[in-house]
């Protein structure tokens, strides 16, 4: 080779939230096994983020490899305008028999992102299909993260969503303080008041209320109680704006239930899943719906919902979802999440005793220790690969989303180095 590798990702690869050219601290991957990165130089690391919620079968999985095997012999992709598959056919089926009742239609879409972009367009065209052209904003929680395209970003948290950046093209939403009643615990009216108040202020132009039901995730790792989701959907209702519940990294039983609504029985009129879809595999995404919704977009003008991206319903990616879905489902993968979480409730616990730690909590296969300060990552990523874990910190928040399959001994060197690594690297000021 007549280059440096590294150097031309250095300079010529743009990473997640990252810059060119400048010394940033990579860890070259050479494979992936179950539980385990391996990297270039032969170092194993184990993985706790689960490549971002999404790798819930581990990585190299025998079953999900021959389904793309299967379909790659097949086709890869063919376009969904006027064409239909198998995958898509048989992947939608599952999808609306496994979500709540009344979600009835998929739209298959590429990333999160766009399957929140979706969502936000057909609430706006479940209201302009009634020749109602005033509701077309938003109502979002503080805290909250739904993607980095221009509308997900839109109902993103105002202060930490980048929205002082883009201020100028981003469409206006409004906020409402974030549950402060925990999860477990009843919803406090406190919690509501001010989403009935920005609703009786706002609703004749508001389409829907999106959050994430239960764990709002990037925006801050909050639990929150489920009776909120019981008392935003009465509120919805009450005012006439629809209800989106963002379960792109909730969704697939991360939280202990198959989707994070059911902790509430409480169904949304759009529903967002992504990341975990296809066992982390490929990009795939969906929006679901109500018929109330599909219905009404589908006789209003113009009669069609106006979104159609080229790779659609992929069929790799489909089948991939699809052979994910089904080993999930027939896995005990509620043992498997109450185990993770009484493992991360007992090995987590000790890190409360640390200066620098302000709150330690778990829900499901979600383990979470908020620090009181910023952790320097330049340091701290070093360190943990040190200890020999996959572990992505970002702000004050250390967390851990294994996959379902980590065994007792790999949950316990992974919170282990979570303890030593905060006690030796991060100092309380
Ligand atoms: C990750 C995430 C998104 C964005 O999904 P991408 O696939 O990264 O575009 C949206 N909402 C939530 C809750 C997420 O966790």
């Amino acid at each position: 080779m007549s280059y440096n590798p590294l150097d031309i990702d250095r300079n010529h690869i743009w990473h997640p939230y990252s810059a060119i050219g400048k010394q940033q601290t990579l860890f070259h991957v050479d494979s992936a096994e179950a539980c385990t990165l391996t990297l270039k130089d032969g170092t194993t690391l184990i993985d706790g983020m689960s490549s971002w919620w999404s790798v819930i079968h581990g990585y190299n999985h025998p079953i999900l490899n021959e389904a793309l095997k299967n379909q790659i012999d097949k086709m890869s992709h063919v376009m969904f305008g006027g064409l239909t598959h198998d995958p898509a056919i048989h992947l939608t089926k599952l999808l609306v028999d496994i979500t709540p009742t009344d979600l009835q239609t998929v739209f298959f879409a590429d990333s999160g992102s766009v399957t929140v972009e979706v969502a936000m367009k057909m609430a706006i065209q479940y209201w302009t299909s009634q020749g109602n052209m005033n509701k077309q904003g938003f109502i979002a929680l503080e805290h909250g993260y739904h993607g980095d395209t221009f509308a997900a970003m839109s109902v993103c948290d105002p202060i930490n969503g980048m929205h002082s950046l883009f201020a100028n093209a981003i469409m206006k939403q409004h906020f409402v303080p974030a549950p402060i009643s925990g999860f477990g615990k009843p919803c406090e009216q406190q919690d509501v008041i001010a989403l009935r108040e920005c609703l009786e202020q706002h609703h004749e132009t508001v389409a829907a209320i999106i959050l994430e039901p239960v764990v709002q995730g990037a925006g801050g790792m909050r639990f929150y109680s489920a009776e909120y989701l019981t008392q935003a959907r009465s509120l919805a209702d009450e005012f006439g704006v629809l209800l989106i519940f963002d379960e792109i990294a909730t969704g697939f039983g991360r939280t202990g239930k198959l989707f994070a609504c059911e902790h509430a029985n409480v169904t949304p009129d759009i529903l967002c899943l992504g990341k975990a879809l296809t066992g982390g595999y490929m990009t795939l995404a969906a929006t679901l719906t109500t018929e109330k919704v599909s219905q009404c977009i589908s006789q209003g003008n113009p009669g069609v919902f106006m979104h159609g991206p080229t790779f659609m319903g992929n069929p790799l990616a489909c089948s991939a979802a699809l052979a994910s879905t089904q080993l999930l489902l027939a896995s005990p993968w509620q043992e498997n999440i109450s185990r993770i979480e009484q493992k991360l409730k007992t090995n987590l616990a000790v890190c409360r005793t640390l200066e620098s730690v302000a709150d330690v909590r778990v829900l499901g296969a979600i383990g979470v220790v908020e620090l009181k300060h910023a952790v320097d990552m330049s340091v701290i990523q070093q360190c943990f690969v040190d200890q020999g874990v996959w572990i992505r910190p970002f702000g004050k928040l250390v967390y851990v989303m294994p996959p379902f399959i980590m065994t007792d001994v790999e949950l316990d060197k992974l919170c282990g180095a979570i303890y030593t690594v905060i006690k030796d690297h991060h100092k309380p000021n």
